[in-house]
């Protein structure tokens, strides 16, 4: 489904070039595994790395409806984002755990360092950390409830940049300001799937790509994975599939999805001169705009808030070029004059699993406790990925330690309401959003009913 599109990223394009073994054989007939995992993403591979981490015994097979890294983990900005930002949520959620699970974040970060250092994978991590700005005077102090929370709470993750300062690290004086935090990484997404890939078969994950689970029944103790030719009969299963776990009701109440577009610039090393090697960059807007440099001295400019789901099933439209690149492009070039002349080469679109509340919930289907599932990454799915493979390995294998006892396994508390109000919802808001928004980067203030409708989220749903 989403192996034609998936070389419209840079990311994907670059590591597919670069790979002599592009997709494993689909599965045809019926097998038996320990463990099946569903979905050739970062969640996926990591998972499965973790599961052989704890017992390499274990006969663990993972299908994948096109090949690894045609999913959201191929395409995207490659930041990998810490939970630090999260301070409010995190706080309502989880309590006084809050800065023990914002420091496994960070931790996660930390280890996807290790991981591809170890193994020798090129996949250009540089951790430089992230700048959290403001690019128009309507989004000045936007973090300081979290840098505030955080000191309350002893904890200071941020350090504050002044406009000078942010205009030095990014090279552009569109930027007002904001707060630093040292945590964050970049890196190439493709090529960080793809080495996932290879060393998951080399520790003897068997891999069957083009392979979509069509169905999913319990047979006594037992879970059948139903995929196009085959099945696979396991005594637990790993869902994850991201975007896809709407198909499921009792994930759907509490997930909505929303398309991400992002564009790369042909390299233009000379322009990006004064950009610090690998930071991270975002705004301060609700349709974030973020954005870094690549090593080859591209500029990669993403914008959250596209597409809006509906319903139980992915549009194939929320993958492969993108619909909003001249949008994309225009939030580029406000943000980086100097840049109107240099080709956009890239365009493409994802889709992001946004949870009710902002963070992931991790569980298990009520009618199969042994079907466990991560959702709702919200668009910050890179670094803790690493960290939901250790908490659903812990899970499937049953071990009782410190991440199968991780605050975020719950079930998010309130629903988002039914199709097609939850649809429409979404569109009426994020048109006003993006009204809101357009006003605010000409530095003219928005109405009163603009920012009221403007300011309606999921978490409005939240009973
Ligand atoms: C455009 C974009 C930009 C983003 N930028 C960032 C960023 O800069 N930093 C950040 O932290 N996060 C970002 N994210 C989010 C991040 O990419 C994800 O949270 C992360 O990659 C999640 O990995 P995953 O393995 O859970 O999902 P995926 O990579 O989507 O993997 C799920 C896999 O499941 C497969 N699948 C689906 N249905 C089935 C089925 N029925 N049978 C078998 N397989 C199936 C899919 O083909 C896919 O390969 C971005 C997302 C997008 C779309």
């Amino acid at each position: 489904m989403q192996n034609t599109a998936v070389r419209s990223s840079l990311w994907m394009e670059e590591a597919l070039d670069e790979d002599d073994d592009l997709a494993a054989e689909s599965l045809t007939g019926t097998t038996t595994a320990d463990v099946c995992i569903v979905g050739g993403g970062y969640t996926g591979l990591w998972t499965a790395l973790a599961i052989k981490d704890r017992d390499p015994s274990a006969d663990v097979v993972l299908v994948e409806a096109s090949i690894c890294g045609a999913g959201a983990s191929g395409v995207n900005g490659g930041f990998a984002m810490t939970w630090w930002p999260k301070w409010s949520t995190l706080a309502k959620l989880v309590g006084s755990d809050a800065a023990a699970v914002a420091q496994a974040s960070e931790d996660a970060v930390a280890e996807i360092g290790d991981f591809v250092a170890a193994h020798g994978v090129a996949a250009d991590f540089t951790a430089a950390g992230w700048l959290w700005a403001a690019t128009n005077s309507a989004q000045l102090g936007s973090w300081e409830e979290t840098v505030d929370g955080w000191a309350a709470a002893g904890r200071s993750p941020y350090r504050a940049v002044d406009a000078a300062a942010a205009a030095a690290m990014t090279g552009s004086r569109t930027h007002l300001g904001g707060v630093f935090e040292a945590g964050v990484a970049t890196l190439h997404p493709g090529r960080l799937v793809r080495a996932l890939r290879r060393i998951a078969v080399e520790r003897g994950v068997r891999l069957h790509e083009n392979t979509p689970m069509t169905a999913l029944d319990r047979q006594g103790t037992e879970t059948v994975v139903t995929t196009q030719r085959g099945s696979v009969r396991a005594a637990q299963v790993v869902l994850a599939t991201n975007a896809a776990l709407v198909a499921h009701r009792e994930i759907r109440r509490h997930l909505i999805v929303l398309g991400s577009d992002v564009v790369a610039t042909a390299p233009c090393p000379r322009l990006i001169g004064d950009w610090d090697p690998g930071l991270a960059v975002s705004d301060s807007r609700r349709l974030v705009h973020y954005y870094r440099t690549t090593k080859d001295g591209r500029v990669v400019f993403g914008k959250g808030g596209g597409r809006v789901g509906f319903g139980r099933r992915i549009d194939p439209r929320f993958w492969g070029r993108s619909e909003r690149a001249e949008q994309v492009s225009a939030g580029l070039h406000r943000t980086f004059p100097q840049l109107r002349d240099v080709p956009v080469t890239h365009a493409w679109s994802g889709a992001v699993d946004y949870a009710i509340d902002g963070m992931p919930f991790f569980g298990a289907l009520q009618a199969m406790p042994n079907v466990h599932y991560v959702a709702g990454f919200s668009g910050d799915g890179v670094g803790p990925s690493r960290l939901a493979g250790h908490v659903l390995a812990s899970r499937v294998l049953g071990i009782d330690d410190q991440w199968s006892a991780f605050p975020l396994v719950r079930t998010p508390r309130g629903a988002l309401p039914p199709e097609p109000a939850r649809f429409l919802g979404g569109q009426v808001v994020r048109r006003a959003i993006t009204r809101k928004e357009r006003l605010e980067d000409v530095e003219r203030r928005p109405g009163r009913a603009l920012v009221a409708v403007a300011g309606l989220d999921p978490t409005s749903f939240v009973g």
